[in-house]
This record gives structure tokens, C-alpha cells and sequence, in this order.
């Protein structure tokens, strides 16, 4: 019961609807360089991929320029659920990952959360980065985590993947690296490595890349529902206060559920694929134990509105959406977030490379 807060006053609930993105403060997004969209033939006869290359290019340009105007926020506009749609079109094309426009947007919006990185402090509150898939980075005065951060190769497209260049500046920024578990979308050597190399911990399930090199580097915390272990991060001097949750990805495969508790009072809990319905013994209990500010879960699990009362936090934010190396039946798009995620809970829908500043005090 260690962590137990009382309720944000509703001064602060307030204060999440007004809550602005790091973009608009730093105004450094406002530099991103436009996607350059093919000048626009008489007609596409005959060029059908012509066509939705340039059709993928616009929607993107225009995309852009709404979700710079509307960032993430608890209450939308009807434009940035507009944007929100359009991007899902756009990633539900089954060769979204191999058109330039797509990539480009992939580099620049990552780019843009490094850029935002190495200028933002959080002296205040807490700072919320989305990236591709399930990646995620949260900063507090003290610390930076990162949760399944990769480079993108799950999309099979290496042209979408992320450079290594951008990956290490990015892991210069994070003090610690949590992955849920072993599937390429969540999992990337490379990554993990580029974490190890700078004395900083990668915390992970003990089947992740069993029997190579690397493997007597990643640390083994206790799955354990509700019990707080300790890390220590080298680099910060402090020990990070964290619950691993004994989580699978449907029947068998171990799923790491990390509740990680800021030793500037915010706690965040990332849920990887979680999509087991055993473990609800352990989900229906968690606010019981815990109080939980933010949860990240995949958007696709089973049963979002027990899993939300379970972990009873302040706000979701879903993630997991469009996910481009699964078929499009299974890609997840932000329009499902609506009427999935329809529970009694804040919510705020972003997508890669946008940020969300978390300050309720
Ligand atoms: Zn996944």
C-alpha cells in the first residue's frame, strides 16, 4: 500500500483538459520540413500506385498541419478525430510501410519527440512521448523511461525502420529501457544493446533472446503481482521503485505488465500485449494495491472496460494502433480507440511523435 495517493483534487482533473503539448511551448515541431508530396500529374491513367503515393503524401501534409493545431488532449475537436481517421486510412493501405511519404512521417515525427528530448527538462509534472507501435518514453524531473522502444523492422519495410544514428541519440536520453516481452514490435537487440553499452538497465521477461550474448545483461526482476522491487540506474544515482506484473500474451507467452513509480510521485503502467484472461485475478486488483496515473495498454486487449477498472487510473492512453507489419485485419486503427475505449476514464488518442505533458499540480 506503499504508493497509495489520495485523488487528484478536481483542480487537477481540470487541468488535464487544458494540458498542452511540448510541441506548442518549445514550437520546435513547428520547423518539421513537409513531406514532399510528387507534383500532381493532368491524371493517374494507368498509375494506379502513382496515384496513392501522392494521395498517401497529401493526406499525410494535411494531417500534419491539423494535428500541430489540436494536440493530444482529453476533450478532442472534431478536426484532430478528423486527422486521427485519416492517418488511419492512410497506415491501413497494405503497402503503407513502403511508401516514401509513409516513412518520411515515421522519421520526421521521431525526430521530432528526440528534438523535443534533448530541449524539454520536466521540471514540472510529467512528459509523455508516443512512438511507433508500443514504444513510449516518460520523463519526470528525476527520470526517463522508456518502454518497448524499437526501431520499426516489425513493419518489414527496412526504408521505415528507424536509422541506428537516430535510435542511439534517442537512448542518450532515457535513463532505462522496460520490454514486455519477445515479439519484434516490442523487442529489438539492437535497441537494448545501445542501453547496455551505456550502463543503463533493459528490464525484460527470462525467455527475451535466451541463449545469446546479450542475455546475462538484461536484468530479471521478480514477476510478481503488486510486490515493489527496486532498480538502481547507475547513471541517475536512484533507485526506481517498480512492480512487474506477471502478465502473457495470450496463453503462454510471458508479458511483463510494468508499473513504474517516479520518484517525482507520478506512476505509469505499460501494459505490452497483455491478453490473457487469467490474469484478471491480478488486473481486478491492482488499484487496490496501487494508484495508477497513466495506463498505457495494448489497445486490442480483451476486455478494456475490466481492464480499466482494474487499474482505475487517471487517464489511458492506448496504444499498439497501426502496427504495419500485421495484416490489415490486425493492424488496430485510432477510430476503434473511440468505441473500445469507451469507458468511464479519460482518454487521449496519440500517434507517433506526439507528446502530452502531464501536469496537475
Ligand atoms: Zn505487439
Amino acid at each position: 500500500m506503499r504508493h497509495k495517493k489520495a485523488m487528484f483534487p478536481l483542480l487537477a482533473v481540470i487541468c488535464l483538459f487544458g494540458a498542452t503539448s511540448c510541441k506548442n511551448r518549445t514550437g520546435i515541431s513547428d520547423n518539421v520540413t513537409e513531406i514532399i508530396a510528387p507534383d500532381a500529374p493532368a491524371n493517374f491513367f494507368d498509375k494506379p500506385g502513382e496515384y496513392l503515393d501522392w494521395q498517401s503524401a497529401s493526406m499525410l501534409n494535411i494531417v500534419r498541419q491539423i494535428l500541430l493545431e489540436y494536440p493530444p488532449r482529453v476533450i478532442e475537436p472534431q478536426e484532430r478525430q478528423v486527422a486521427m481517421v485519416m492517418l488511419d486510412a492512410v497506415f491501413h493501405d497494405e503497402g503503407a510501410p513502403h511508401r516514401r511519404s509513409v516513412q518520411i512521417f515515421h522519421h520526421q515525427q521521431t525526430s521530432s519527440v528526440l528534438k523535443e528530448l534533448e530541449n524539454t527538462e520536466a521540471s514540472k509534472g510529467m512528459m509523455i512521448w508516443k512512438l511507433y507501435d508500443m514504444g513510449v518514453i516518460i520523463r519526470t524531473k528525476s527520470v526517463t523511461v522508456a518502454f518497448d522502444i524499437t526501431r520499426g523492422y516489425s513493419s518489414n519495410s527496412e526504408a521505415f525502420a528507424l536509422p541506428d544514428e537516430m535510435m542511439d541519440k534517442l537512448t542518450d536520453q532515457c535513463d532505462l529501457l522496460f520490454i514486455s516481452h519477445s515479439h519484434r514490435d516490442h523487442a529489438d537487440e539492437v535497441v537494448a544493446q545501445m542501453f547496455l553499452d551505456k550502463s543503463k538497465p533493459v528490464v525484460a521477461p527470462p525467455d527475451v533472446w535466451e541463449g545469446k550474448e546479450i542475455y546475462d545483461r538484461i536484468t530479471h526482476l521478480e514477476r510478481k503481482a503488486h510486490e515493489v522491487q527496486q532498480i538502481w540506474l547507475e547513471n541517475k544515482d536512484l533507485e526506481l521503485d517498480v512492480v512487474v506484473y506477471p502478465g502473457h500474451q495470450g496463453t503462454n507467452l510471458l508479458n511483463n505488465v510494468v508499473l513504474v513509480f517516479t520518484p517525482d510521485g507520478y506512476n505509469v503502467c505499460h501494459t505490452g500485449d497483455q491478453s490473457n484472461e487469467d490474469d484478471f485475478s491480478w488486473i481486478d486488483e491492482v488499484a487496490e494495491h496501487h494508484t495508477v496515473d497513466v495506463l498505457v495498454p495494448n489497445c486490442w486487449t480483451p476486455d478494456p472496460l475490466r481492464t480499466a477498472t482494474g487499474y482505475a487510473p487517471l487517464f489511458i492512453i492506448p496504444a499498439h494502433e497501426n502496427e504495419l507489419g500485421h495484416s490489415i485485419d490486425h493492424r488496430e486503427s485510432y477510430a476503434l480507440n473511440y468505441s473500445r475505449w469507451d469507458v468511464p476514464y479519460f482518454k487521449i488518442i496519440m500517434t507517433w511523435g506526439e507528446s502530452f505533458h502531464f501536469n496537475p499540480i
